[in-house]
């Protein structure tokens, strides 16, 4: 912790001190020699046993040995007026961890009675003997802190729910973190609880009250009860039990809309459901299940995942946003535009995707062509962009002609290629890859995505068009009309 030094300088402090024999200001004349501001420092920081036996801050000299203050006869402040034990004196003549301690006993102590109350002595105790009394400090200064910690101090009681109810802080979570430690408060389970209060006020958004208790047992029997079996509650199963709790209120509320009992809810009305929303609605099928065991609905409704027209896939203009973001814009890594580029225009694979090897990959000044399975997808530009970038950099080996590894897309071990979960979840703020792939294979049915691209991308689309019909030939189609996208590219270029 002590400070960078500065060069000395001669010429300004010609004494060089005693100690470290540089030239910089001299602090003290001590009786082994004069010591410069850095040495004093460090003096009054010196802790040990000096040859007398005497055990505490050795600041003097004796042969080059540190020695206490009476075998060295150096005079210095170190008597903390506290504990009258040596220590660096920190302010008010008290050292750091005197300090700390009048800090935290004066932030904790009740305002009515001036003393901390017992369920908080533990607390105090836990902050006051911090290893560190110099970071404990600078912790317990800032405004925030302070703050939190007065308003623990005038709680009549402090339970979980009173640090509820306190603004949501990481301070507020350390502290409850102590607290829980040290036996003031009991422990919990802090996802269970969000959990619990989350879905209470979650019930508030049903449009038809009568459907409260059924949702409220759907929480408490499916929901919670999984939960109190998982020790401890993983954010993922608290994150899914939200979502699907969100899905079966979206189910309840678009039945009341429609005056369909749950009784009378048929498997027309889940799919005409389905259809209109968004592909989250898919994660009712756990609600349905559930209210199927509990005979709330007839038993032979299922939440259907495959169909064509249902919207689990990427709509229109979400696929033609996705395509201009991953071509058009920077804001993404070359690596994760060229793997975007291969599900969102050609539909294909994330797990193929991440196999790909650099032999399948074919890069002349005019095209990019990649194999993939028994598919050659060309790359007209601006699609080939990414992958000419990553050609001359594969990795970080930039002087490397070849890369030393053969995959295109290498995953964090080495020699491995990437997992296609990870390639997944790195392509996920940019879309779901499988919404994206169920959209792209969607649209190759018909025009799309020539027709998409010719929008998105400024192509002719006369052009496109006359290669888009069918959809077995489409890749073949798409090397076409690559070609004569070049060609025309040419042409223009010679006009
Ligand atoms: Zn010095
Ligand atoms: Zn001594
Ligand atoms: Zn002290």
């Amino acid at each position: 912790m002590s400070r960078p030094r500065r060069p000395g300088d001669p010429a300004r402090w010609p004494v060089p001190c005693g100690r470290c024999g540089q030239h910089h200001q001299i602090a003290a004349r001590w009786p082994d020699g004069a010591v410069c501001g850095y040495c004093y420092q460090q003096a009054k920081r010196t802790r040990g046993t000096c040859s007398c036996g005497h055990q505490g801050v050795l600041p003097g000299r004796i042969g080059g040995r540190p020695a206490c203050r009476r075998c060295s006869g150096v005079r210095l402040n170190i008597d903390c007026r506290e504990r009258g034990a040596e220590d660096e004196l920190y302010s008010g003549g008290r050292c750091q961890a005197c300090t700390l301690k009048a800090t935290v006993d004066r932030l904790l102590a009740s305002p009515a009675t001036g003393v901390i109350a017992p369920q908080l002595v533990p607390l105090a105790g836990a902050l006051t003997s911090m290893t560190r009394a110099r970071s404990g400090l600078t912790w317990i200064r800032q405004k925030h802190v302070t703050a939190f910690l007065e308003s623990l101090a005038v709680a009549p009681q402090v339970t979980h729910d009173t640090l509820d109810a306190l603004p949501g802080s990481p301070t507020r979570e350390y502290v409850r973190g102590l607290l829980v430690g040290h036996g003031c408060i009991p422990r919990r389970d802090e996802l269970l609880a969000r959990c619990q209060a989350w879905a209470e006020n979650a019930l508030t958004g049903l449009s038809d009250p009568a459907h409260r208790d059924l949702l409220r047992r759907y929480i408490r029997w499916h929901h919670q009860r999984r939960m109190h079996q998982a020790d401890p509650v993983s954010i993922g199963t608290f994150l899914r039990s939200k979502q699907a709790v969100t899905v079966a209120i979206d189910l309840l509320n678009w039945l009341t809309e429609h005056e369909i009992s749950l009784a009378g809810l048929r498997q027309g009305h889940l799919d005409a459901w389905q259809a209109e929303g968004p592909a989250t609605r898919l994660i009712a099928d756990r609600f349905l299940r559930w209210a199927i065991k509990t005979r709330a609905v007839t038993p032979d409704l299922s939440i259907r995942r495959h169909r064509r027209g249902t919207s689990d896939k990427l709509s229109p203009s979400a696929q033609s946003q996705a395509i201009h973001r991953v071509v058009r814009t920077s804001d993404l890594t070359p690596r994760d535009r060229a793997a975007a580029i291969l599900v969102l225009v050609f539909g294909q694979q994330v797990e193929d995707i991440a196999r790909l090897t650099w032999d399948e990959v074919n890069i002349t000044e005019d095209l990019v062509t990649i194999r993939l399975g028994s598919t050659a997808i060309a790359l007209p530009g601006p699609l080939d962009q990414p992958w000419r970038q990553l050609a001359a950099r594969p990795g970080s080996d930039t002087t490397a002609a070849r890369p030393a590894s053969p995959w295109v897309f290498r995953g964090y071990s080495p020699g491995r290629h990437i997992h296609p979960a990870s390639l997944r979840t790195r392509l996920s703020p940019i879309f779901s890859t499988r919404a994206a792939r169920l959209a792209t294979l969607h649209e190759l049915t018909k025009l799309a995505p020539v027709a998409v691209i010719a929008e998105t991308l400024g192509y002719a689309p006369a052009t496109i068009e006359r290669h888009a019909i069918g959809s077995a030939a489409t890749y073949a189609q798409y090397i076409a009309a690559a070609r004569e996208q070049r060609n025309t590219a040419h042409q223009a270029a010679d006009n």
